[in-house]
Protein backbone atom coordinates (compact mmCIF):
# COMPACT_ATOMS: atom_id res chain seq x y z
CA UNK A 1 0.00 0.00 0.00
CA UNK A 2 0.83 3.50 0.10
CA UNK A 3 2.67 4.46 2.98
CA UNK A 4 3.55 8.27 2.78
CA UNK A 5 1.99 9.88 5.68
CA UNK A 6 0.34 13.47 5.42
CA UNK A 7 2.92 15.43 7.87
CA UNK A 8 1.88 15.30 11.47
CA UNK A 9 -0.54 12.50 11.11
CA UNK A 10 0.34 8.69 12.95
CA UNK A 11 -1.33 5.86 11.01
CA UNK A 12 -3.67 5.16 13.76
CA UNK A 13 -5.25 8.52 13.55
CA UNK A 14 -8.97 8.28 12.75
CA UNK A 15 -7.82 11.15 10.11
CA UNK A 16 -5.36 9.13 8.14
CA UNK A 17 -8.26 7.02 7.34
CA UNK A 18 -10.38 9.96 6.02
CA UNK A 19 -7.23 10.51 3.55
CA UNK A 20 -7.26 7.62 2.44
CA UNK A 21 -10.87 7.03 2.02
CA UNK A 22 -11.02 10.49 -0.10
CA UNK A 23 -7.99 9.04 -2.03
CA UNK A 24 -9.72 6.21 -2.70
CA UNK A 25 -10.81 5.69 -6.67
CA UNK A 26 -13.14 2.77 -5.60
CA UNK A 27 -14.83 5.35 -2.89
CA UNK A 28 -17.79 6.22 -4.66
CA UNK A 29 -19.17 2.49 -5.76
CA UNK A 30 -20.38 2.53 -1.92
CA UNK A 31 -23.36 4.89 -3.00
CA UNK A 32 -24.80 1.79 -5.34
CA UNK A 33 -25.26 -0.14 -2.18
CA UNK A 34 -28.56 0.29 0.68
CA UNK A 35 -26.94 1.51 3.14
CA UNK A 36 -30.12 1.40 5.90
CA UNK A 37 -27.45 2.28 9.13
CA UNK A 38 -24.65 4.29 8.81
CA UNK A 39 -22.96 3.72 11.77
CA UNK A 40 -23.17 -0.02 11.42
CA UNK A 41 -20.11 -1.12 10.59
CA UNK A 42 -20.92 -4.13 8.15
CA UNK A 43 -17.34 -6.37 7.85
CA UNK A 44 -18.89 -9.87 6.78
CA UNK A 45 -19.35 -8.97 3.35
CA UNK A 46 -17.40 -11.86 2.71
CA UNK A 47 -20.30 -13.78 4.23
CA UNK A 48 -23.33 -12.04 3.11
CA UNK A 49 -22.81 -8.85 0.89
CA UNK A 50 -24.71 -6.05 0.81
CA UNK A 51 -27.56 -5.81 -1.21
CA UNK A 52 -26.98 -3.20 -4.47
CA UNK A 53 -29.85 -0.50 -4.96
CA UNK A 54 -30.11 -1.62 -8.25
CA UNK A 55 -31.00 -5.28 -7.11
CA UNK A 56 -33.73 -3.63 -5.31
CA UNK A 57 -35.11 -1.86 -7.92
CA UNK A 58 -34.83 -5.21 -10.08
CA UNK A 59 -36.70 -7.07 -7.62
CA UNK A 60 -39.76 -4.78 -7.78
CA UNK A 61 -39.98 -4.97 -12.04
CA UNK A 62 -39.14 -8.77 -11.42
CA UNK A 63 -41.79 -9.82 -9.32
CA UNK A 64 -44.51 -7.29 -9.90
CA UNK A 65 -44.17 -6.68 -13.80
CA UNK A 66 -42.42 -10.10 -14.63
CA UNK A 67 -43.89 -12.27 -12.53
CA UNK A 68 -47.10 -10.69 -11.82
CA UNK A 69 -47.45 -9.13 -15.30
CA UNK A 70 -45.93 -11.35 -17.73
CA UNK A 71 -46.35 -14.63 -15.97
CA UNK A 72 -45.42 -17.75 -17.69
CA UNK A 73 -44.34 -15.59 -21.08
CA UNK A 74 -41.58 -14.64 -18.49
CA UNK A 75 -39.59 -17.85 -19.17
CA UNK A 76 -39.38 -17.18 -23.14
CA UNK A 77 -38.87 -12.97 -22.17
CA UNK A 78 -35.52 -13.56 -19.84
CA UNK A 79 -35.89 -16.21 -17.30
CA UNK A 80 -35.31 -19.39 -19.92
CA UNK A 81 -31.77 -18.05 -20.83
CA UNK A 82 -30.69 -16.56 -17.15
CA UNK A 83 -28.66 -19.27 -15.56
CA UNK A 84 -26.24 -18.77 -19.15
CA UNK A 85 -26.29 -15.30 -19.59
CA UNK A 86 -25.28 -14.09 -15.86
CA UNK A 87 -22.76 -17.22 -15.85
CA UNK A 88 -21.29 -15.54 -19.19
CA UNK A 89 -20.75 -12.39 -16.73
CA UNK A 90 -19.60 -14.19 -13.88
CA UNK A 91 -16.92 -16.07 -16.12
CA UNK A 92 -15.34 -12.73 -17.30
CA UNK A 93 -14.64 -12.55 -13.60
CA UNK A 94 -12.85 -15.67 -13.08
CA UNK A 95 -10.92 -16.22 -16.56
CA UNK A 96 -13.42 -18.38 -18.52
CA UNK A 97 -15.02 -18.16 -21.72
CA UNK A 98 -18.77 -17.29 -21.45
CA UNK A 99 -19.62 -20.65 -22.54
CA UNK A 100 -17.86 -22.43 -19.34
CA UNK A 101 -19.93 -21.12 -16.86
CA UNK A 102 -23.36 -21.99 -15.77
CA UNK A 103 -25.42 -20.58 -12.35
CA UNK A 104 -27.23 -23.52 -10.90
CA UNK A 105 -27.84 -25.15 -7.80
CA UNK A 106 -25.85 -24.44 -4.30
CA UNK A 107 -22.63 -24.50 -4.16
CA UNK A 108 -22.76 -27.88 -2.02
CA UNK A 109 -24.40 -29.39 -4.68
CA UNK A 110 -22.23 -28.41 -7.30
CA UNK A 111 -19.76 -29.75 -5.53
CA UNK A 112 -21.14 -33.07 -5.49
CA UNK A 113 -22.11 -33.33 -8.90
CA UNK A 114 -18.54 -32.32 -10.31
CA UNK A 115 -16.63 -34.80 -7.77
CA UNK A 116 -18.39 -37.49 -9.09
CA UNK A 117 -18.09 -36.57 -12.97
CA UNK A 118 -14.80 -36.06 -12.22
CA UNK A 119 -14.06 -39.41 -10.51
CA UNK A 120 -15.74 -41.34 -13.32
CA UNK A 121 -13.17 -39.60 -15.51
CA UNK A 122 -10.63 -41.28 -13.84
CA UNK A 123 -11.88 -44.70 -12.88
CA UNK A 124 -8.62 -46.27 -12.37
CA UNK A 125 -7.65 -44.06 -9.62
CA UNK A 126 -8.82 -44.37 -5.88
CA UNK A 127 -7.44 -41.34 -4.37
CA UNK A 128 -9.23 -37.82 -3.41
CA UNK A 129 -6.97 -35.44 -2.14
CA UNK A 130 -8.01 -32.20 -0.05
CA UNK A 131 -7.03 -30.35 2.96
CA UNK A 132 -8.37 -29.55 6.29
CA UNK A 133 -8.57 -25.98 5.53
CA UNK A 134 -11.64 -27.08 3.12
CA UNK A 135 -15.10 -25.76 3.83
CA UNK A 136 -17.15 -28.71 5.54
CA UNK A 137 -19.95 -28.65 2.95
CA UNK A 138 -16.99 -29.84 0.08
CA UNK A 139 -15.84 -32.46 2.82
CA UNK A 140 -19.03 -33.78 3.11
CA UNK A 141 -19.67 -33.81 -0.37
CA UNK A 142 -16.31 -35.40 -1.62
CA UNK A 143 -16.89 -37.94 0.91
CA UNK A 144 -20.36 -38.52 0.09
CA UNK A 145 -19.32 -38.72 -3.43
CA UNK A 146 -16.61 -41.43 -2.84
CA UNK A 147 -19.38 -43.59 -1.08
CA UNK A 148 -21.84 -43.37 -4.01
CA UNK A 149 -18.74 -44.44 -5.97
CA UNK A 150 -18.61 -47.73 -3.87
CA UNK A 151 -16.02 -46.25 -1.68
CA UNK A 152 -13.22 -47.74 -3.94
CA UNK A 153 -11.63 -44.35 -3.06
CA UNK A 154 -9.54 -43.06 -0.07
CA UNK A 155 -9.94 -39.53 1.02
CA UNK A 156 -6.44 -37.72 2.07
CA UNK A 157 -7.20 -34.86 4.30
CA UNK A 158 -3.69 -32.93 4.19
CA UNK A 159 -3.66 -30.90 7.29
CA UNK A 160 -2.39 -27.41 7.59
CA UNK A 161 0.63 -27.32 10.27
CA UNK A 162 -0.60 -24.19 12.10
CA UNK A 163 -3.89 -23.98 10.82
CA UNK A 164 -3.03 -20.73 8.93
CA UNK A 165 -1.24 -22.17 5.68
CA UNK A 166 -2.33 -24.00 3.00
CA UNK A 167 -0.24 -27.20 3.18
CA UNK A 168 0.99 -26.81 -0.37
CA UNK A 169 4.00 -28.59 0.03
CA UNK A 170 2.29 -31.91 1.61
CA UNK A 171 -0.32 -31.61 -0.92
CA UNK A 172 2.44 -31.75 -3.83
CA UNK A 173 4.19 -34.39 -2.02
CA UNK A 174 0.77 -36.34 -1.74
CA UNK A 175 -0.07 -36.20 -5.78
CA UNK A 176 0.34 -39.33 -7.24
CA UNK A 177 -0.40 -41.77 -9.88
CA UNK A 178 -3.30 -43.11 -7.77
CA UNK A 179 -4.87 -39.22 -7.43
CA UNK A 180 -8.07 -39.10 -9.54
CA UNK A 181 -9.10 -35.58 -7.80
CA UNK A 182 -7.11 -32.21 -6.47
CA UNK A 183 -10.24 -30.39 -4.53
CA UNK A 184 -9.16 -26.98 -2.32
CA UNK A 185 -11.08 -24.14 -1.63
CA UNK A 186 -9.37 -21.53 -3.54
CA UNK A 187 -9.44 -19.12 -0.31
CA UNK A 188 -9.69 -20.58 2.32
CA UNK A 189 -12.79 -19.82 4.56
CA UNK A 190 -11.26 -19.27 8.13
CA UNK A 191 -7.97 -17.99 7.44
CA UNK A 192 -8.21 -16.52 4.04
CA UNK A 193 -5.15 -18.61 3.02
CA UNK A 194 -5.20 -18.47 -0.67
CA UNK A 195 -3.58 -21.58 -2.97
CA UNK A 196 -1.71 -20.37 -6.19
CA UNK A 197 -4.43 -21.89 -8.54
CA UNK A 198 -1.59 -22.25 -11.26
CA UNK A 199 0.37 -24.33 -9.26
CA UNK A 200 -1.64 -26.88 -8.00
CA UNK A 201 -3.21 -27.30 -11.01
CA UNK A 202 -0.24 -28.16 -13.17
CA UNK A 203 0.95 -30.40 -10.40
CA UNK A 204 -2.24 -32.48 -10.58
CA UNK A 205 -2.25 -32.56 -14.21
CA UNK A 206 1.26 -33.49 -14.11
CA UNK A 207 0.47 -36.61 -12.10
CA UNK A 208 -2.67 -37.28 -14.15
CA UNK A 209 -5.27 -36.01 -11.97
CA UNK A 210 -8.13 -33.76 -12.59
CA UNK A 211 -8.95 -30.29 -10.15
CA UNK A 212 -12.08 -28.79 -8.67
CA UNK A 213 -11.78 -25.73 -7.24
CA UNK A 214 -14.20 -23.88 -4.78
CA UNK A 215 -13.69 -19.83 -5.55
CA UNK A 216 -16.39 -19.11 -3.36
CA UNK A 217 -14.22 -16.94 -1.03
CA UNK A 218 -12.00 -15.73 -3.81
CA UNK A 219 -14.99 -14.73 -6.94
CA UNK A 220 -15.47 -11.30 -6.92
CA UNK A 221 -12.14 -10.35 -4.25
CA UNK A 222 -9.31 -10.89 -6.45
CA UNK A 223 -8.88 -11.84 -10.59
CA UNK A 224 -9.00 -15.39 -11.31
CA UNK A 225 -7.82 -17.01 -14.00
CA UNK A 226 -9.23 -20.39 -14.87
CA UNK A 227 -8.60 -21.19 -18.46
CA UNK A 228 -4.72 -20.04 -17.69
CA UNK A 229 -4.20 -22.12 -15.14
CA UNK A 230 -6.10 -25.05 -17.48
CA UNK A 231 -8.42 -26.00 -14.62
CA UNK A 232 -11.13 -28.58 -15.43
CA UNK A 233 -13.31 -27.96 -12.56
CA UNK A 234 -14.47 -24.76 -10.51
CA UNK A 235 -17.44 -23.88 -8.32
CA UNK A 236 -18.77 -20.53 -6.61
CA UNK A 237 -20.88 -18.51 -4.09
CA UNK A 238 -22.78 -15.93 -5.76
CA UNK A 239 -24.13 -14.27 -2.19
CA UNK A 240 -20.38 -13.39 -0.68
CA UNK A 241 -18.62 -10.92 -2.75
CA UNK A 242 -20.77 -11.12 -5.74
CA UNK A 243 -23.44 -9.75 -3.12
CA UNK A 244 -26.18 -12.22 -5.29
CA UNK A 245 -28.28 -11.80 -1.77
CA UNK A 246 -28.94 -14.38 0.54
CA UNK A 247 -28.98 -17.80 -0.55
CA UNK A 248 -28.78 -16.77 -3.98
CA UNK A 249 -27.82 -19.79 -6.56
CA UNK A 250 -24.30 -20.75 -7.26
CA UNK A 251 -22.15 -21.36 -10.17
CA UNK A 252 -20.29 -24.10 -11.82
CA UNK A 253 -17.04 -23.92 -14.55
CA UNK A 254 -16.51 -27.16 -16.06
CA UNK A 255 -13.62 -26.51 -19.21
CA UNK A 256 -15.14 -26.51 -22.67
CA UNK A 257 -13.03 -30.18 -23.50
CA UNK A 258 -14.25 -31.82 -20.84
CA UNK A 259 -17.81 -30.65 -21.57
CA UNK A 260 -18.98 -33.23 -24.06
CA UNK A 261 -17.35 -35.95 -21.68
CA UNK A 262 -19.37 -35.19 -18.89
CA UNK A 263 -23.05 -35.73 -17.77
CA UNK A 264 -24.50 -34.46 -14.65
CA UNK A 265 -25.03 -36.46 -12.11
CA UNK A 266 -28.64 -35.20 -10.86
CA UNK A 267 -29.93 -35.08 -14.75
CA UNK A 268 -33.49 -33.20 -15.04
CA UNK A 269 -35.24 -31.43 -17.54
CA UNK A 270 -34.09 -28.20 -17.45
CA UNK A 271 -30.74 -29.92 -19.00
CA UNK A 272 -32.28 -31.85 -21.08
CA UNK A 273 -31.66 -31.36 -25.28
CA UNK A 274 -35.02 -30.79 -26.24
CA UNK A 275 -37.18 -29.88 -22.87
CA UNK A 276 -40.20 -29.38 -24.99
CA UNK A 277 -40.20 -32.63 -26.12
CA UNK A 278 -40.45 -34.24 -22.67
CA UNK A 279 -38.79 -37.34 -24.10
CA UNK A 280 -38.49 -40.72 -22.13
CA UNK A 281 -35.07 -40.74 -22.41
CA UNK A 282 -32.31 -38.15 -20.91
CA UNK A 283 -30.66 -36.58 -23.92
CA UNK A 284 -28.00 -33.91 -22.35
CA UNK A 285 -28.48 -30.62 -23.75
CA UNK A 286 -25.01 -29.10 -25.74
CA UNK A 287 -22.85 -28.03 -23.44
CA UNK A 288 -22.91 -26.42 -19.93
CA UNK A 289 -26.60 -26.24 -20.03
CA UNK A 290 -26.56 -29.97 -19.09
CA UNK A 291 -25.46 -29.19 -15.73
CA UNK A 292 -28.84 -27.80 -14.95
CA UNK A 293 -31.13 -30.66 -13.24
CA UNK A 294 -34.47 -28.70 -12.00
CA UNK A 295 -36.00 -25.02 -12.62
CA UNK A 296 -34.03 -22.64 -11.53
CA UNK A 297 -35.33 -20.30 -8.37
CA UNK A 298 -36.16 -17.13 -11.03
CA UNK A 299 -36.02 -14.67 -8.44
CA UNK A 300 -33.05 -15.36 -6.35
CA UNK A 301 -31.15 -15.97 -9.71
CA UNK A 302 -32.24 -13.42 -11.84
CA UNK A 303 -31.50 -10.97 -9.00
CA UNK A 304 -27.67 -12.00 -8.77
CA UNK A 305 -26.83 -9.89 -11.57
CA UNK A 306 -26.64 -6.29 -10.86
CA UNK A 307 -24.18 -7.11 -8.23
CA UNK A 308 -21.95 -8.96 -11.12
CA UNK A 309 -22.59 -6.07 -12.82
CA UNK A 310 -21.38 -3.73 -10.46
CA UNK A 311 -18.13 -5.36 -10.24
CA UNK A 312 -16.99 -5.92 -13.83
CA UNK A 313 -17.85 -2.44 -14.01
CA UNK A 314 -15.56 -1.65 -11.02
CA UNK A 315 -12.73 -3.69 -12.62
CA UNK A 316 -11.41 -6.74 -10.31
CA UNK A 317 -8.05 -5.80 -10.86
CA UNK A 318 -8.93 -2.40 -8.93
CA UNK A 319 -11.22 -4.11 -6.32
CA UNK A 320 -8.05 -6.27 -5.42
CA UNK A 321 -6.02 -3.71 -5.17
CA UNK A 322 -7.95 -1.70 -2.94
CA UNK A 323 -8.65 -5.37 -1.18
CA UNK A 324 -4.53 -5.41 -0.65
CA UNK A 325 -4.44 -1.49 0.68
CA UNK A 326 -7.54 -1.88 2.96
CA UNK A 327 -6.03 -5.45 4.38
CA UNK A 328 -2.00 -4.27 4.66
CA UNK A 329 -4.26 -1.02 6.58
CA UNK A 330 -6.32 -3.26 8.75
CA UNK A 331 -2.32 -5.56 10.27
CA UNK A 332 -1.06 -2.09 10.82
CA UNK A 333 -4.04 -1.60 12.83
CA UNK A 334 -3.78 -4.89 14.51
CA UNK A 335 -0.13 -4.43 15.17
CA UNK A 336 -0.60 -0.82 16.90
CA UNK A 337 -3.43 -1.34 18.48
CA UNK A 338 -4.59 -5.00 19.27
CA UNK A 339 -2.06 -7.13 19.20
CA UNK A 340 -1.33 -5.33 22.79
CA UNK A 341 -4.60 -6.50 23.90
CA UNK A 342 -3.68 -10.19 23.08
CA UNK A 343 -5.03 -10.68 19.44
CA UNK A 344 -3.69 -12.49 17.00
CA UNK A 345 -3.59 -12.75 13.37
CA UNK A 346 -4.33 -15.72 12.09
CA UNK A 347 -4.16 -15.19 8.55
CA UNK A 348 -1.08 -15.19 6.23
CA UNK A 349 1.30 -12.06 6.33
CA UNK A 350 1.96 -12.91 2.81
CA UNK A 351 -0.47 -10.89 0.71
CA UNK A 352 -0.06 -13.43 -2.44
CA UNK A 353 -1.76 -15.66 -0.27
CA UNK A 354 -3.98 -13.97 1.23
CA UNK A 355 -8.00 -13.53 0.27
CA UNK A 356 -9.93 -10.40 1.08
CA UNK A 357 -10.73 -11.49 4.95
CA UNK A 358 -8.46 -11.17 7.72
CA UNK A 359 -9.14 -13.85 11.04
CA UNK A 360 -8.05 -12.26 14.23
CA UNK A 361 -7.73 -14.24 16.92
CA UNK A 362 -8.42 -13.84 20.79
CA UNK A 363 -8.74 -16.33 23.69
CA UNK A 364 -12.12 -14.36 24.42
CA UNK A 365 -13.02 -14.37 20.29
CA UNK A 366 -16.73 -15.71 20.65
CA UNK A 367 -17.46 -12.41 23.58
CA UNK A 368 -15.96 -10.25 22.00
CA UNK A 369 -17.77 -10.63 18.73
CA UNK A 370 -21.25 -10.90 20.95
CA UNK A 371 -20.08 -7.63 22.36
CA UNK A 372 -19.41 -5.71 19.32
CA UNK A 373 -22.82 -6.90 17.30
CA UNK A 374 -24.43 -6.50 20.75
CA UNK A 375 -23.42 -3.22 21.81
CA UNK A 376 -20.49 -1.81 19.41
CA UNK A 377 -22.46 -1.85 15.84
CA UNK A 378 -20.47 -3.78 14.54
CA UNK A 379 -20.89 -6.66 12.52
CA UNK A 380 -17.67 -9.48 12.06
CA UNK A 381 -18.09 -13.38 12.55
CA UNK A 382 -17.07 -15.41 14.46
CA UNK A 383 -15.22 -18.92 13.48
CA UNK A 384 -14.68 -21.62 16.39
CA UNK A 385 -13.46 -21.67 18.53
CA UNK A 386 -11.38 -18.36 18.73
CA UNK A 387 -11.60 -16.65 15.32
CA UNK A 388 -12.69 -13.22 14.84
CA UNK A 389 -13.10 -12.72 10.56
CA UNK A 390 -12.94 -8.92 9.42
CA UNK A 391 -14.35 -9.32 5.55
CA UNK A 392 -13.11 -6.34 3.34
CA UNK A 393 -15.75 -5.62 0.78
CA UNK A 394 -13.73 -2.80 -1.41
CA UNK A 395 -17.09 -1.97 -3.30
CA UNK A 396 -18.40 -0.82 -0.23
CA UNK A 397 -16.17 -0.91 2.98
CA UNK A 398 -13.98 2.21 4.19
CA UNK A 399 -11.07 2.96 5.63
CA UNK A 400 -12.71 4.42 8.28
CA UNK A 401 -14.91 1.35 8.76
CA UNK A 402 -11.65 -0.44 9.65
CA UNK A 403 -10.83 2.04 11.77
CA UNK A 404 -13.71 2.31 13.73
CA UNK A 405 -13.83 -1.12 13.67
CA UNK A 406 -10.79 -1.38 15.41
CA UNK A 407 -11.13 1.24 18.23
CA UNK A 408 -14.22 -0.16 18.81
CA UNK A 409 -12.78 -3.51 19.34
CA UNK A 410 -10.31 -2.46 21.73
CA UNK A 411 -12.67 -0.72 24.00
CA UNK A 412 -14.63 -4.47 24.11
CA UNK A 413 -11.41 -5.83 25.60
CA UNK A 414 -9.88 -2.67 27.54
CA UNK A 415 -12.88 -1.66 29.19
CA UNK A 416 -13.29 -5.87 29.90
CA UNK A 417 -17.38 -5.43 28.21
CA UNK A 418 -17.12 -8.47 26.93
CA UNK A 419 -17.11 -10.35 30.38
CA UNK A 420 -21.42 -9.40 30.90
CA UNK A 421 -21.32 -11.89 27.83
CA UNK A 422 -21.97 -15.88 28.09
CA UNK A 423 -19.42 -18.43 26.11
CA UNK A 424 -22.64 -18.98 24.36
CA UNK A 425 -23.37 -18.80 20.04
CA UNK A 426 -25.96 -18.14 18.79
CA UNK A 427 -27.45 -20.47 15.40
CA UNK A 428 -25.49 -18.34 12.97
CA UNK A 429 -22.09 -16.24 13.77
C1 LIG B 1 -19.70 -20.13 1.53
C2 LIG B 1 -19.04 -21.33 1.03
C3 LIG B 1 -19.79 -22.39 0.54
C4 LIG B 1 -21.29 -22.34 0.62
O1 LIG B 1 -21.93 -23.43 0.09
P1 LIG B 1 -23.51 -23.40 -0.07
O2 LIG B 1 -23.83 -24.70 -0.65
O3 LIG B 1 -23.85 -22.24 -0.97
O4 LIG B 1 -24.12 -23.19 1.27
C5 LIG B 1 -19.12 -23.47 0.01
N1 LIG B 1 -17.77 -23.51 -0.03
C6 LIG B 1 -17.01 -22.50 0.44
C7 LIG B 1 -15.53 -22.55 0.35
C8 LIG B 1 -17.63 -21.38 0.99
O5 LIG B 1 -16.89 -20.37 1.46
Amino acid sequence: MDHERIAGQGRTDSSYADELDARDPLAHFRERFVVEEPDLIYLDGNSLGRLPKATLLLAEDLVHHQWGGRLIRGWNDSWFAAPERIGAKIARLIGASPDEVIVADSTSVNLFKLAIAALRLRPDRSQVLTDDLNFPSDLYGLHAATEMLGARHSMEIVRSSDGIYGPEADLLAALDSRTALLSLSHTTFKSGYTYDIALLTAAAHEAGALVLWDLSHSVGAMPIDLEVAGVDFAIGCTYKYLNGGPGAPAFLYVRRDLQDQIGNTIPGWMGQRDLFDFGIAYQPAEGIRRHLTGTPPVVSLALIEPGVDILLEAGIQNVRAKSLAQSAYLIELWEDLLAPLGFRLNSPRDEHRRGSHLAIGHDEALRIDLALIQEMNVIPDFRAPETIRLGIAPLYTTYRDLHSAVMRLRSVVAEGRYRQYRNESPVVT
